[in-house]
């Protein structure tokens, strides 16, 4: 999976209640069954893929324990009202006891110095001044705060044990969730004081639904690959019809079609260059990006529509219908197996910083003698 990309947020995030957030039941559960008994964890982690819902679940849970009338009367399913003074500012982005943190809030920084940096990551001067500094003070208009922390994963080691404190014991009236893609790069001391909440990806179909709702003149089949290249991410898929990804899908996958010894290297330095222009692409959308790290979600992005051109075979074998059929080659199973091995192992190597070019061009040769 392509590390954790920033943009998802600001093309997902829509204000919600709980019950409009779907295919996610087993947060709805544990976040339900938390209301209703009145003991809600002050620290939550809602850990998974980006752009499955996870930031819009977290504003529907402070929009609930923000809301001036919620409605309580269906035990098992208490919301926000969605329509009284607080729901309206949630809605509105506006409420003052709703912040969001996110490393580019470096640049509102009181400190120059901090201003001036690039914000690679969540340091210890934004975590201290927008969160731990903010905790001490009361709420503004509601009876509580709730902090919601995009990119948690992105809180640097330092940062994070200043945060601890805060994550152990918050005042009565703070609630705060870390949102993160990779928990696991959160220090355990960090994970041991927040209630995990897993997020699982979302039903290709529903994706594909939903992507045509909310891209203007994309048709069924496009809508279609890109739901299974973002393997059930929403906000991926939509970064992916902005982009114009189905076409490089399409031109990967020609490369992998014909690919042999003597293309390989040719197929390689393009696969380089089309990374490098989507990088330029993130890095325009988040200008805080770092241009390695730009450059790794960029070929993720590749390496996994290269996963799902080979998974498609495996899907084809199995005899499991597929929205790729039509994209079948003469591939057989074993081989398929083989080469998406060989991908992970790239990801992996790109992941330890390997040298992008030369790890492409180890893979291509080694899918070409697969
Ligand atoms: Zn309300």
């Amino acid at each position: 999976m392509p590390s954790s990309n920033s943009a998802l947020s600001d093309v997902t995030v829509k204000c919600v209640c709980l019950r409009d957030v779907q295919h996610q039941a087993r947060a709805q559960r544990l976040i339900q069954h938390a209301v209703s008994s009145d003991r809600l964890p002050h620290a939550y982690i809602f850990h998974g893929p980006d752009g499955v819902g996870k930031e819009m679940f977290a504003h529907a849970v402070a929009k609930l324990l923000l809301c001036e009338s919620p409605n309580l009367s269906d035990e098992a399913n208490k919301d926000s009202c969605g329509t009284c003074q607080s729901c309206v500012l949630i809605n509105a982005g506006n409420h003052p006891d709703l912040h969001l943190v996110y490393r580019q809030l470096a640049a509102n920084h009181p400190d120059s110095a901090v201003r001036s940096r690039k914000a690679l990551d969540l340091g210890v001067d934004v975590i201290r001044h927008f969160v731990i500094d903010a905790v001490g003070l009361r709420p503004t208009v509601g009876p509580v705060k709730v902090f919601v922390i995009r990119e948690a994963d992105k809180i640097t080691p330092q940062a994070q044990n200043a945060l601890l404190k805060t994550l152990e014991e918050p005042p009565e009236t703070t609630f705060l969730i870390l949102l993160a893609s990779a928990a696991e790069r959160l220090l355990a001391t960090t994970r041991s004081r927040c209630q995990m909440v897993g997020f699982a990806s979302l039903p290709v179909e529903f994706v594909a639904r939903k992507l045509i709702e909310l891209v203007e003149g994309l048709d069924d089949t496009t809508a279609q690959l890109l739901a299974v290249l973002s393997q059930g991410s929403l906000g991926r898929a939509v970064l992916y019809a902005q982009d114009g990804f189905a076409d490089v899908f399409g031109e990967v996958a020609q490369m992998l079609v014909g690919l042999d010894q003597n293309s390989a290297s040719t197929h390689s330095k393009r696969i380089v260059d089309i990374a490098k222009e989507s990088a330029d692409r993130y890095k325009k959308r988040d200008k805080n990006l770092s241009d390695s790290a730009a450059r790794r979600v960029a070929l993720g992005d590749i390496l996994g529509a290269m996963a799902t051109w080979y998974g498609n075979h495996l899907h084809a074998a199995s005899g499991r219908s597929n929205p790729l059929a039509a994209l079948k080659q003469g591939v057989n199973q074993e081989m398929a197996a083989r080469s998406i091995d060989a991908i992970s192992d790239a990801e992996f190597r790109l992941s330890q910083n390997a040298h992008a070019p030369l790890c492409i061009d180890g893979l291509m040769f080694e899918l070409a003698s697969v």
